[in-house]
């Protein structure tokens, strides 16, 4: 058991989240760094149930540049034989079903092109070839990203962790942060299950529960957890790892190959939120039964495209509570009322995705003497210095996951 009597900087929680903080700080020179995670394995929680998509085509310069310098990690972070985070750059395909799509294909990749990252279109024949089993008789446009792709995240957490770890950041799972301990405004250090641990720095990436940490120090922030899903089949003839990526937002799914099986997951037209404050920051949040009339219509939506889905049994469901704010930003930098309480959380389902892109900008918010504006918009202060009530702020973010794959997302 590492040291746990004190750290300059604690992160709580221990998902891809609060794993990409410790990678970030770790690289930025800041070591005296402990990461405490109450559940007996890092990323055990959201973290494992997630896709592992990774996708830079965004529609803001910022969010591509975040995402692409997640890909420049994975990438860097592939190359470490004792952190390799199994990074597969199998490249990613956009389908368009509409004329309005291919407008918005035509912004994206502006926009993708004023970020520096390389898209192109390809022609329905070029696409076929990279996924044979797929038809693209109704669709419209096609855009390419070949340095998009996938992983798992918790390899991913794993190659966080090795990187840190031989940097000198302490890691401690079973460990519970019970209280964060605030003196005149300013925090002091943490309350855990196996002790007080004394520090002048605490980051908040506790997922579901980080609207319980927050709370405990007085901030109110809407981080809701919204259900989400997607199924993994039994293996199909043609399913290949190195496929790319799939979106087609038309219809509102997203699939991969895994392993030889295929993967169909999609945003929900009717979406189920929960209130952290139903439940206690001792307890997980609900447990979620598989909803087959969901699923059941991610595999309608997807049989005009590849019909043997329809015959395919589904072998596991993945379903887990992401978190979403109102304004489908994330919440990360230090809070303005108590020194020393850092967020990072609010990932609207890019916690995976984005976490090497959070991790960076958590530090850039720490350490730089003039964050850039973007980084200063994410701020926990713009809900904490407003008046929100809960309900709107929940109905809003249902309503951002519903619009997910909307034209203008
Ligand atoms: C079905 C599904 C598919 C998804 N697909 C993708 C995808 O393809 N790409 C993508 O980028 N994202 C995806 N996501 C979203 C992604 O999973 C989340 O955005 C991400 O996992 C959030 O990471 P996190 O570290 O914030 O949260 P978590 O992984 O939940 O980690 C928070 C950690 O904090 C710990 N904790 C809580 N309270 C305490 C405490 N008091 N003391 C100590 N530890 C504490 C918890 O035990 C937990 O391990 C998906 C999500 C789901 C459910």
């Amino acid at each position: 058991m590492p040291n746990l009597d004190d750290a300059q900087i604690v992160i709580i929680g221990g998902g891809a989240v609060g794993c990409g903080v410790a990678y970030s700080l770790a690289a930025a020179g800041k070591t005296d760094v402990l990461l405490l995670e109450r559940e007996p394995a890092l990323a055990a929680v959201t973290s494992a149930e997630a896709a592992g998509l990774v996708g830079q085509v965004r529609s803001s310069v910022e969010r591509t540049r975040l995402a692409m310098w997640s890909v420049e990690t994975f990438s860097e972070l592939q190359q470490h034989d004792e952190a390799n985070p199994a990074w597969r750059q199998v490249g990613s395909l956009r389908l368009a079903l509409t004329d309005e799509r291919v407008d918005e294909f035509n912004r994206l990749a502006a926009v993708a092109e004023q970020s520096g990252l390389e898209v192109s279109f390809l022609s329905n024949d070029a696409a076929q070839e990279k996924w044979p089993l797929l038809s693209f008789d109704r669709v419209k446009s096609v855009l390419w990203c070949p340095s998009d792709g996938y992983l798992q995240p918790t390899d991913l957490a794993m190659a966080y962790r090795a990187f840190a770890k031989a940097r000198g950041v302490r890691f401690a799972t079973g460990t519970q942060v019970e209280r964060v301990v605030v003196e005149n405004g300013r925090v002091v250090g943490v309350e855990t299950n196996r002790g007080a641990v004394a520090c002048s720095t605490v980051v908040n990436a506790a997922g579901a529960h980080a609207y319980h940490i927050a709370q405990s120090v007085g901030l109110r922030l809407p981080i809701v957890p919204v259900r989400h899903e997607y199924f993994i089949t039994v293996p199909a003839d043609g399913m290949t790892p190195d496929l790319p990526v799939v979106r087609i937002p038309d219809a509102t799914l997203y699939l991969r190959a895994e392993v030889n099986s295929l993967l169909v997951g999609g945003w929900e037209p009717a979406s189920l939120s929960c209130d952290p404050g139903d439940f206690s920051p001792d307890e997980l949040a609900p447990p979620i039964e598989p909803d087959w009339e969901v699923l059941d219509g991610f595999s309608r939506q997807l049989a005009p495209y590849f019909p043997q889905v329809r015959e395919l049994g589904i072998r596991s469901v993945q379903k887990g509570w992401p978190t979403f704010t109102p304004d489908g930003r994330f919440i990360v930098g230090p809070s303005r009322q108590v020194q020393g309480f850092v967020m990072a959380g609010g990932c609207n389902a890019h916690g995976v995705s984005g976490s090497a892109g959070i991790g960076r900008h958590v530090v850039e918010s720490m350490f730089d003497a003039e964050p850039s504006k973007y980084v200063k918009s994410l701020s926990p202060d713009r809900f904490t210095e407003t008046d929100w009530d809960w309900e709107t702020a929940e109905r809003q973010a249902r309503t951002l996951y519903e619009s997910y794959y909307h034209v203008g997302h």
